[in-house]
C-alpha cells in the first residue's frame, strides 16, 4: 500500500476509535480529555508510528524490547517522538535497553524488576513513569502482581528517585466480564491513591473492551487491532 493509502486508512480508524472513546466518556459523565489513547503498534512498522504521530496520536505502546528499540529509533529519525509505553512482560536484563526509549513502563510486577529499572533509569533527565501491572484473576501466568505484592512493589517504585509511580495497569482475563475486571481494578487504584496520591493512572481497556474500561475510570486505553488492523495470529 502507498503511504497515502495507509495514512487514510489509519486516519479513518483513528476517527472511529476516538469516537468510541468520546461516546464512552459521555455515557460515563466524564470529559473526553480524561482518557489518553495509547496506540499499540506492535508488529506494525515505524512508518505507522510516524503516520499516527502526524495524525495527532501522542502515545504508543509496544510489548517486546527487540522490536520496540529499533522502531523507536527509526521513528525518532523520521521526526516522530511520541511517548513510548512499554506494555509487555519484561526481563530484568532488558531494563537498560527499555529505559533508553520508554517514557512509561506499564508492566512492572515485582520488586526485583522495579529495582532493575530504578538502577537503569539513573541518569535519565526525568524519572521513568511506572505503572504496576495487576493480575485481576490472581493467575500470574500472563504477568501482574497478586495480593499484597501490589503494595510492596508500589512502595519500592515510590522510594526510587529515578522512577515515578503513575498508577496501575491490567488486562481483563478472557473468561471474566470486563465490567467486573475493571471495577476490581478501580477499587485497587482507589486504595493505591490513598497512600500515593499522584498515582492516579488506570491503564485498562483494549479494542474489545474499551467502553467498559472507560466506564470504570480508565485514564489510558491501549488500542491495537481497532486502530492498525488484525495482527499476525502468531503474535
Ligand atoms: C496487544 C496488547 C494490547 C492491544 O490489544 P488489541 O486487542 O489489539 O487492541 C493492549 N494491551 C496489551 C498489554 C497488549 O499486549
Amino acid at each position: 500500500m502507498t503511504d497515502n493509502g495507509r495514512r487514510s486508512e489509519l486516519a479513518a480508524a483513528l476517527i472511529e476509535v476516538n469516537g468510541r472513546i468520546a461516546r464512552a466518556c459521555e455515557a460515563a459523565g466524564r470529559a473526553a480529555g480524561e482518557v489518553t489513547l495509547v496506540a499499540v503498534t506492535k508488529t506494525y512498522p515505524a512508518s505507522d508510528v510516524v503516520l499516527l504521530a502526524g495524525l495527532g496520536v501522542t502515545d504508543v505502546g509496544e510489548n517486546r524490547d527487540q522490536e520496540a528499540a529499533p522502531k523507536a529509533a527509526e521513528a525518532r529519525a523520521a521526526g516522530a517522538a511520541p511517548r513510548w509505553h512499554f506494555i509487555g512482560q519484561l526481563q530484568r536484563n532488558k531494563a537498560r535497553s527499555v529505559v533508553r526509549y520508554a517514557d512509561v513502563v506499564e508492566s512492572v510486577d515485582s520488586v526485583r524488576l522495579a529495582e532493575a529499572l530504578a538502577r537503569a533509569a539513573q541518569g535519565r533527565p526525568d524519572p521513568l513513569e511506572i505503572l504496576i501491572q495487576v493480575s485481576i484473576d490472581g493467575d500470574p501466568a500472563r504477568g501482574g502482581v497478586t495480593g499484597d505484592d501490589l503494595w510492596r512493589v508500589s512502595d519500592s517504585v515510590a522510594s526510587a528517585d529515578s522512577l515515578r509511580l503513575g498508577g496501575v495497569m491490567a488486562v481483563a482475563p478472557v473468561d471474566w466480564a470486563p465490567d467486573r475486571a475493571f471495577e476490581l481494578l478501580r477499587g485497587l487504584s482507589e486504595r493505591l491513591v490513598k497512600s500515593h496520591p499522584s498515582a492516579t493512572a488506570i491503564s485498562a481497556g483494549m479494542s474489545g473492551d474499551l467502553e467498559a474500561a472507560v466506564r470504570h475510570g480508565a485514564t489510558h486505553v491501549r488500542i491495537g487491532t481497532s486502530l492498525l488492523g488484525m495482527r499476525n495470529l502468531l503474535r
